[in-house]
């Protein structure tokens, strides 16, 4: 067996800058963002494939009966979920996958690998949050209304997260996301192959060979 990559949720309250981060993460490090798939209306300038699978409730609702979601969850009236087998194989592959996805999946993802790590992307404050809802400008002021309100039942997620980022600045929120992917590889639990070794090699040093 190779060795095996790391699956990371990212989750933070909409507007936190969690995309960007993501972004910002798969350009400059090899990481694999899993591609969700929504029933969702694309934004202006999303791509079916690249931002999202793009699909009608029908489709989506397939895929769950199909078993072929991670986890799923309605979020403002919509369906997101996360495709299973392509996350498996990276996984399989030893690549470190990335999930940007919100709690209650966050949480249907760590029952089903425990091993996973969660991060939880924050605003300095929700002042800051609510002006960042409203400069970006790609939803209107009932689906800012919707998302604040979702917001607010989301903060009791918060302590359920392993990391929690303050997104203050882009730069520094990347960089600590990756290093704390960095230091999970010397968990214990992914070295089994090191230690082996170790076992086997120091046993025959013991022996005199
Ligand atoms: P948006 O509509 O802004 O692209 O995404 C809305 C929310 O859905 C965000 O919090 C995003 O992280 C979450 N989301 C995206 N993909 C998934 C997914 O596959 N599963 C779950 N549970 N949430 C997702």
């Amino acid at each position: 067996m190779g060795k095996k990559g790391i699956l990371t949720v990212i989750s933070g309250f909409s507007g936190a800058g969690k995309g960007t981060i993501m972004k910002e993460l798969v350009k400059k490090y090899p990481y694999f963002l899993s591609v969700s798939a929504t029933t969702r209306p694309p934004r202006e300038g999303e791509t079916d494939g690249e931002d999202y699978f793009f699909h009608t409730r029908e489709e989506f609702e397939r895929m769950i009966a199909a078993g072929e979601l991670i986890e799923y969850a309605e979020y403002v009236g919509n369906y997101y979920g996360t495709p299973k087998a392509a996350v498996e194989k990276q996984l399989r592959d030893g690549k470190d996958v990335l999930l940007e996805i919100e709690m209650q999946g966050g949480m249907l993802v760590k029952e089903q690998f425990p091993d996973a790590l969660l991060l939880f992307v924050a605003p300095p404050s929700a002042e800051i949050l609510k002006a960042r809802l409203n400069g970006r400008g790609t939803e209107s002021v009932e689906e800012i209304e919707k998302r604040l309100q979702r917001a607010s039942e989301e903060v009791t997620y918060m302590k359920s997260y392993d990391y929690i980022i303050v997104n203050n600045e882009l730069e520094k929120a990347v960089e600590q996301v990756h290093s704390i992917i960095v230091n999970e590889h010397c968990r214990t639990g992914y070295c089994t192959e090191l230690i082996t070794m170790m076992e086997s090699e120091l046993t025959q040093f013991a022996k005199g060979d």
